[in-house]
């Protein structure tokens, strides 16, 4: 948590009824920040937005309502989570991809300097990567995207890279890798339905949801045979957003890309016996072939973002990600 007590300004998040973006309004309220949400509520919940925060039902390519906005709420900071997230969709329909990740933050990012908005913190991913040459994965490795959903993030970090060296605005890309888990407090946390994402699956299936989970690949180069991920509590990576704006205000003329994972790795098997061991409940597993362009595993070095913030993990162990998942799994079962 930063020490901030309160800041000089507003900070607009974007997409901050979704996953990620709901704990990071949570964070920065709860560090005293003021908050405004623009969010077109296409896969969020507006539930899921603290009653703190002030709340805006729209677009981010909508100029003349972020023009509105970032005036009338006094906004010196973005933090942009809205996009697209879905690797296999994004290879189905990747005019999507560029349009919601891309195109769409292309506009904003113009907004965001026309509006005179002073720092920008944008959810870029390990997908960035695509399969690294070796792991833990630095920031200054080469960026080979395998997908569009990676691509379409790349491309936003390259277009901030230009922004930020001919206007008065700094950046920074944090590259996510596995986020997971929820709140700690129980307030918001992962409430797509159809997920993917290894834990959300296994959590599902431990309450009974689904009936089996899926092992994709079970003869990679790992410990064990299957995929090692470096998964990051969703609460500390809400965090990290809160660290990185202070670092960008504290030297404006500064911007920065950072890993945001732990730099170690999980396996499949580690993940759903932590699952069965926390939920008390038994996971059917069915071995399945590997999935496309899953790489063995991918972990990544923390070291820039301990050097260049304070922020340190504080949630990292796999227990409490998956405690806190299956926490707030069963409060949406509750809901349903
Ligand atoms: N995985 C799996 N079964 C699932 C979902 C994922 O075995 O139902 C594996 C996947 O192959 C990878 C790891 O779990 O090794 C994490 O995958 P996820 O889709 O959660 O995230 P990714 O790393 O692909 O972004």
């Amino acid at each position: 948590m930063t020490s901030r007590a309160s800041g000089p300004f507003a900070v607009l998040v974007t997409g901050g009824a979704g996953y990620i973006g709901s704990h990071a309004v949570l964070a920065l309220l709860d560090a005293g920040w003021k908050v405004s949400v623009i969010d077109n509520l296409v896969t969020g919940f507006r539930e899921a937005v603290d009653r703190r925060a002030r709340f805006h039902e729209g677009d981010i390519a909508d100029e003349a309502l972020v023009a509105h906005i970032l005036a009338e709420d006094g906004i010196g900071a973005i933090m942009h989570f809205a996009g697209s997230v879905v690797v296999p969709e994004s290879v189905a329909d990747p005019l999507k991809y560029y349009r919601n990740n891309t195109a769409n933050s292309r506009t904003l990012i113009e907004s965001a300097v026309r509006g005179g908005v002073r720092h920008f913190i944008f959810s870029s991913t390990a997908a960035t990567y695509g399969i690294p040459d070796e792991i833990p994965v630095r920031e200054d490795m080469p960026t080979r995207p395998i997908n569009p959903y990676g691509m379409s993030k790349l491309m936003t970090e390259a277009m901030l890279a230009d922004v930020a060296a001919a206007h008065p605005i700094n950046y920074c890309a944090l590259r996510y890798f596995n986020v997971a888990g929820a709140d700690p407090q129980g307030r918001t946390g992962q409430s797509t339905a159809g997920a993917t994402h290894l834990i959300k699956v296994a959590v599902e299936a431990a309450l009974g949801k689904r009936s089996e989970v899926a092992i994709f690949g079970t003869d990679y180069s790992t410990p064990d045979g299957t995929g090692v991920r470096d998964y990051i509590h969703v609460a500390d990576l809400a965090d990290a957003h809160l660290h990185a704006l202070d670092t960008l205000i504290a030297l404006p003329d500064r911007s920065h890309i950072m890993n945001c994972g732990y730099g170690r790795g999980y396996s499949v098997l580690e993940v759903l016996d932590s699952v069965e061991r926390m939920s008390g409940n038994s996971i059917v597993r069915r071995m399945e072939p590997r999935r496309a362009g899953d790489p063995d595993a991918l972990t990544a070095d923390n070291a820039r973002i301990l050097a260049t913030t304070p922020w340190r993990p504080r949630l990292a162990d796999l227990d409490t990600i998956v405690a806190h998942a299956l926490a707030w799994e069963r409060k949406l079962g509750e809901r349903d």
